[in-house]
């Protein structure tokens, strides 16, 4: 194909070049699985740049899929659409964005002033691409070359959909920027980004968040049906919040569960600022928050025979890669086994996980290893994960990495 007709390919979504598979390593994508390795890779016919549609066929020549092109990432072609007739256009970009954007209003999420995910990567058939609505702002991650090169496009849709005041590109985490070949810088890149920090709503509660700065695009999103879950169960309770961040679960605790007292921990002295100021914003005169490591904090309680009636786990992701998912579960046992000997009779346990590479199940055996371990039984009340607004998709259950337990400890 000429070079100028290979654009216009690319204008208009039609596939530049064909990715064929090795023999037998077809089946993960006729099961619409939006990952396609290298390893898997048998040869390319043309010459893709990168993030350009693709098409991808057996080693025999039959059309499985069509994606987007990464010579410099180990995922090869990322696909998007699973017939031969769907262009990857702007159009397509545009209905798929609008899909999220329905979902959403199902949820009920679709509150001006709230925090929500608009976009959840696999699990909105958008791989590579997260958008949080920050009440008039939104903040996009793009953690995938072929979403970056659309950059433009997607925040075209995003402004005729949504009319933010203000996109702010955040990017990707450095380990993953470098693997997909990614250099974006965080930037405004539509609009105007907040003076100071914004403020959100959830549950009837408010949050600062500091877009700019904050962790993550700003704020735990995933977890905002868990802090409220937790909530439930913290009436005239003594609450230590370990890993608070900004406090969300403090502040749920503290106002909506009405909790006696809590005491919140961050290393962060950023984090335990904002949690300062978020339990102040809400009237909670019973959080005390430290800017202490979590680990030494947990020692130190324990040591003192210090007890609460609930103890929340929501540390950061222990494990990066199946190779330290052993390690991983040995902190998550470490940390469980105190917050356990914390707890003072009936109490209530909420122990997290963000770790993608360790499983529900495993995690639920390191709680039967601290159970048999403290000599104290752990009964299973509710097993929990993110939010509605982050959709998995069930032919990419990778997208699954956020496991919240709630136990009691009688
Ligand atoms: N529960 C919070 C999210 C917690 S994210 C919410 O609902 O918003 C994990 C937090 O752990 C981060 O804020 C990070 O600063 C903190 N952290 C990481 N290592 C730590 C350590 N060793 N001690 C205490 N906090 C730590």
């Amino acid at each position: 194909m000429p070079e100028a007709s290979e654009a216009a390919a690319a204008v208009q979504g039609l596939p530049t070049a064909t990715v064929v598979l090795k023999p037998k390593r077809a089946r993960p994508f006729f099961g619409r699985h939006p990952w396609v390795l290298d390893s898997a890779v048998a040869k390319v016919e043309g010459q893709p740049a990168d993030g350009d549609v693709v098409d991808l066929a057996t080693h025999d020549g039959h059309f499985v899929a069509r994606g987007l092109w990464n010579s410099q990432s180990r995922m090869r072609v990322r696909l998007y659409a699973f017939d031969a007739s769907t262009k990857l256009d702007a159009e397509l970009w545009h209905a798929r964005l609008a899909s999220a954007l329905a979902l959403r209003k199902t949820l009920g999420l679709d509150e001006r002033a709230g925090a929500t995910r608009l976009v959840n990567s696999e699990g909105d058939d958008l791989s590579g691409l997260i958008v949080d609505r920050y009440g008039e702002y939104l903040a996009v991650q793009v953690t995938a070359l072929a979403m970056a090169v659309r950059l433009d496009t997607l925040c075209d849709a995003l402004e005729s959909l949504v009319a933010p005041r203000g996109i702010l590109l955040r990017g990707a985490e450095r380990g993953l920027a470098k693997l997909e070949g990614l250099s974006l810088v965080d930037r405004v890149v539509r609009g105007a980004a907040p003076v100071g920090p914004i403020f959100v709503h959830e549950h009837g509660l408010k949050f600062g968040v500091d877009l700019a700065e904050g962790q993550k695009t700003g704020y735990y999103l995933d977890q905002r049906e868990n802090r409220q879950a937790a909530a439930r169960y913290a009436r005239g309770r003594r609450v230590l919040d370990m890993f608070c961040y900004s406090g969300g679960f403090a502040v749920a605790c503290a106002v909506s569960g009405g909790a006696r007292s809590v005491l919140a921990v961050d290393t962060s002295a950023k984090a335990a600022a904002l949690a300062r100021a978020n339990a102040e914003l809400n009237g909670a005169a019973n959080v005390t928050v430290e800017a202490v490591d979590a680990f030494e904090k947990l020692d130190a309680l324990a040591a003192a025979g210090e007890r609460f009636g609930m103890v929340i786990l929501d540390p950061p992701k222990f494990a990066r890669s199946r190779s330290t998912v052993d390690d991983a579960l040995r902190a998550y046992h470490r940390i469980n086994r105190v917050a356990v000997g914390l707890l003072e009779p009936g109490g209530i346990l909420v122990t997290c996980s963000c770790s993608g590479s360790v499983s529900r199940d495993d995690f639920l055996q390191m709680l039967s290893g601290v159970a048999q371990r403290s000599a104290r039984p752990i009964q299973l009340l509710e097993c929990r994960g993110a939010a509605a607004d982050h959709p998995v998709s069930a032919s990419c259950l990778e997208g699954e990495y956020l496991t919240c337990v709630i136990a009691r400890v009688p």
